[in-house]
């Protein structure tokens, strides 16, 4: 067996083996090592190899799915062999013949379809990227949906793409791994990579391979595929087809999403916009949290879909628009149309696990209930007294209740309570099929019979104990205590079968008639049963194109009532959305901001921002805390609700639609890969200007504060200059350089705005205010008191400040320096005070020409030495 599981194995060689063996899984050697320390399961060991005890541990079968959740969110690829035939047939082949064993499936993360191991409201996106003819493309699949999209990419755009996708995992040709322009882009999904040998990346094979899945002579319907499309696709679909083992599950056509359909929004702009996930990873405190209001599983998933990829096209924008406004309106309807889609299951995952033979009763009793409210949608949404429906409601509603006959028929077929499993039977309803209600009577009569036989057997020999059990080994049998084992031995009717310790057990060939009866009654019911459920996922899977249809439709009525629902909540507006480069946002607000306020019971200052009429950069300034990236934020956050199609936290907004979206805001080290804070955010800045165009949008905070302070305005007034003339992009650029406003007066399309502070008692109160103009302090010594810094630091920063401001008509900070030391009261050993030179020392002056972010710590000693030598 061990030579078995080892040659399987290596067939498998990058997945743990779970190894079918009666009522567990078991896993062996290296393998069993690793799964018991990642699920903290005991590991044991079994016989020898080679003179070595080998590692075990298992999972029983009847639990195995919390278990294979754990390893497959871990990362884990699991391969499941099975026990392919009854161990009795092995036995008949004779003494020690294995019990035949195959690989049914393997379980990768982006491969599931058990609700168990999957978010409800998330998406599982099983993503590839391939290349051909020099060009890149990706194909992405929702196994657990069907949901099937391609897409033609370039190198600089990976990192965006995989951002928007978020894989579970991602399949790629090693060769790529190689390429040094993609390091970047792949930094961030190392743990879901999967790479695969070159060959399978073939754009020929791919493009047969979609052909024939599909039944097509040519793709040309799908849309025009590059190459490295096909080749992505292909592969794709491959890889399904090996991990279930030859079972596809339905795909929906490969829909081809236009390179700038859109809104193309990097890696770190999301990280840093909090999308549908905090920088810390959860998904509570972020957009998505804050405005979602689906009520289905399938609508959630749609609507983070959406997030992740605002639409650019103007049109497609206004209808979905329309469909929120229709429920916005309908307020009444709204609410009728949410209590019915509470109750509609999720319909697109039943299907899937249906398709692919893994189904159960529930997904079919999950379709019957979610296609019998859609006719409930139906009727509701359709009702003639209401106003004319817009185009994306009546499509929607053409593909709801169709399925009368199915429903039909899946109501009649399943019983009120129904098992997981098939396995047991008991799922079919009576009244449903004569064969099986018939069997069933059988079956019932002979327990029937069997009961009644207890009492007669009772009297027959008078021992009023006696009772008929029933066990798995046994079956049914006679039961009496040992006292009276030996009158039932004397009567010739009972035949001993076990003598236990204190009971005494026999049989009838009565009893044995009877039980043979039962059983052969209760086999053929359950064959019965299952050849039924047969022809009913047969049924449901011949409409699996129409079902799923109602299922999409179903989601998007979800969704637009769901933004309907918020706006009427939140007071949201209908933006308007132009193909020009306009940007007028009034009263505008940060969504997840305001919610928080609100929880305290807080209002939130609307604040306008109108990048037009020849000023599209706007120059914020004010003190920290003020709300500067608030207000830079809920701008982009109000272009991305925009363009989903939702309704925005503003008093109104018209945007001309953003191509692509850059933010550069608080970024933090990146220590994984090396990077001080200065170099991510240079990185980043780098990229905004290097493809921000005129149909951007650009948030920028704060550039340059990770470097000494004459670097960093410099950096930052050179990069509102080329913001300026050469991006020409919208830009909001929050700074604390308040030297950079003067660039007013130069810059023509710029204009200065900043936070009002309101000084109150030598206090400050922000009012959160944006108004036209620079502020005039920055109040960074108030905030630093606010935070606590001890009084003595405060009011000595008060001093510095003084007479920095009063440098800039000639101090130096050896003028600082010539006051007292710092502290020098508080400190206890007298201090002598430094005789000061009148120029900087040579320390000083080594000092000053050394770049701490540029140094690798060897460097650094070196200098440190160096300094040492000078002082
Ligand atoms: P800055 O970037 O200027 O340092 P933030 O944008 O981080 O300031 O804002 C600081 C805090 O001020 C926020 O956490 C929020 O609670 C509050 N705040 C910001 N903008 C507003 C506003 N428009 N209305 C009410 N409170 C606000």
């Amino acid at each position: 067996m061990l030579a078995h599981y080892i040659e399987t194995k290596r067939a498998h060689p990058d997945c743990l083996l779970f190894y079918r063996m009666g009522d567990f899984y078991e896993l062996f050697l290296d393998d069993a090592v690793t799964a018991a320390a990642a699920l903290d399961i005991t590991l044991t060991k079994r016989g020898q190899q080679a003179g070595q005890d080998v590692p075990m541990c298992g999972v029983p079968v009847h639990a195995y799915d919390a278990y294979l959740s754990r390893l497959v969110r871990q990362g884990y690829k699991v391969a499941i062999c099975e026990q392919v035939e009854d161990p009795a047939e092995a036995k008949k082949r004779g003494g020690k013949s294995l019990v035949r064993r195959e690989v049914v499936r393997i379980v990768t993360p982006g491969t599931v379809t058990e609700d168990t191991l999957l978010d409800a409201r998330r998406h599982n996106h099983l993503v590839c990227l391939a290349d051909a003819q020099g060009k890149l493309g990706i194909a992405w699949v929702d196994m657990s949906t069907g949901e099937f999209q391609v897409q033609p990419l370039e190198e600089k755009s990976v990192a965006a793409v995989l951002a928007r996708l978020d894989p579970q995992e991602l399949l790629l040709p090693d060769r790529l791994l190689q390429r040094e322009a993609l390091f970047e882009a792949f930094a961030d999904w190392k743990q879901v990579m999967t790479p695969q040998p070159g060959s399978r990346f073939d754009s020929v094979a791919g493009e047969k391979r979609l052909m024939a899945l599909y039944e097509v002579q040519a793709l040309d319907s799908f849309g025009s595929f590059e190459r490295a499309e096909l080749a992505a696709a292909g592969a794709l679909v491959d890889y399904v087809e090996l991990t279930q083992k030859g079972k596809l599950p339905r795909l929906s056509a490969p829909r081809r999403l236009q390179a700038g359909a859109v809104m193309e929004i990097d890696a770190a702009t999301r990280r840093s916009l909090e999308l549908t996930r905090t920088q810390t990873g959860e998904r509570k405190g972020s957009l998505l949290s804050v405005i979602d209001r689906t009520v289905t599983g399938a609508g959630a998933r749609l609507l983070a879909a959406w997030l992740s990829a605002p639409l650019t096209d103007v049109p497609a924008i206004e209808d979905r628009l329309d469909r929120v406004q229709f429920f916005f309106d309908q307020e009444g309807l709204r609410g009728k149309l949410r209590e019915t889609l509470r109750r509609c299951p999720d319909v697109e995952r039943a299907l899937t696990r249906l398709t692919l033979d893994r189904g159960g009763p529930r997904d079919l009793a999950a379709i019957r209930d979610a296609l019998a409210e859609s006719a409930v949608l139906r009727d509701l949404a359709g009702a003639p007294s209401l106003a004319p429906l817009p185009k994306g409601i009546s499509q929607a509603l053409d593909d709801l209740g169709r399925h009368g006959a199915l429903v039909d028929r899946l109501g009649r077929a399943l019983a009120p309570d129904l098992p997981v499993l098939t396995r047991d039977g008991g799922f079919i309803a009576p009244g449903y099929a004569p064969e099986l209600d018939q069997l069933r009577m059988l079956r019932d009569e002979s327990r029937r019979l069997i009961a009644g036989l207890q009492a007669r057997y009772q009297q027959e020999t008078g021992v009023s104990s006696l009772k008929i059990k029933h066990n798995n080994v046994l079956g049914y049998f006679i039961e009496v205590s040992t006292s009276h084992g030996d009158k039932l031995l004397a009567h010739e009717d009972f035949i001993h079968r076990q003598t236990m310790a204190s009971a005494v057990r026999f049989t009838t060939v009565e009893l044995g008639e009877l039980e043979q009866k039962l059983s052969s009654a209760a086999d053929k019911a359950l064959a019965v049963e299952l050849a039924l459920f047969r022809d009913l996922v047969g049924e449901v899977t011949a409409h699996a194109d129409a079902i799923a249809l109602a299922a999409n439709a179903i989601a998007r009525l979800d969704v637009a009532s769901a933004l309907a629902e918020l706006a009427t909540d939140n007071r949201y507006v209908r933006p308007e959305t132009t193909e020009g480069t306009e940007f007028a946002i009034a009263g505008g607000r940060h969504p997840v901001v305001e919610a928080a306020l609100q929880a305290a019971g807080e209002r939130f200052v609307g604040n306008d921002c109108v990048l037009e009429g020849g000023k599209r950069l706007w120059l914020l300034t004010g003190p920290n805390m003020a709300g500067k990236s608030t207000f830079l934020r809920q701008n982009a956050l109000i272009a991305i609700l925009a363009q989903i199609g939702g309704f925005v936290p503003a008093g109104s907004a018209r945007i001309g639609v953003v191509d692509r979206l850059f933010s550069r805001v608080g970024a933090a080290d990146d220590l994984a890969r090396g990077r001080s804070t200065f170099m991510v955010e240079m990185v980043e800045t780098a990229a905004i200007l290097n493809q921000a165009g005129p149909r951007s949008l650009v948030i920028l905070d704060e550039i340059g504060r990770g470097t000494a302070t004459y670097d960093g305005l410099s950096i930052a007034w050179a990069t509102v200059e080329h913001l300026h003339a050469v991006n020409r992009c919208r830009t909001l650029f929050a700074t604390h350089y308040h030297e950079l406003t003067q660039l007013a007066e130069k810059l023509e399309n710029l204009a200065c705005h900043t936070m009002r502070v309101k000084e109150w008692q030598d206090e400050i109160v922000f009012l959160h205010e944006v108004a036209a103009g620079a502020a005039d302090r920055s109040y960074g010594i108030h905030v630093a008191k606010l935070a606590g810094l001890p009084a003595p630091v405060v009011a000595r920063a008060e001093s510095v400040l003084k007479k920095l401001e009063e440098g800039e008509t000639g101090a130096t900070s050896a003028r600082i320096s010539e006051d007292l030391p710092l502290f020098a009261a508080m400190v206890q050993r007298p201090v002598a005070a430094p005789a000061q030179p009148t120029g900087p020392s040579p320390a000083e002056a080594a000092l000053a020409d050394i770049n701490p972010d540029e140094l690798t710590p060897r460097q650094a000693l070196d200098a440190l030495y160096r300094l040492k030598g000078l002082a």
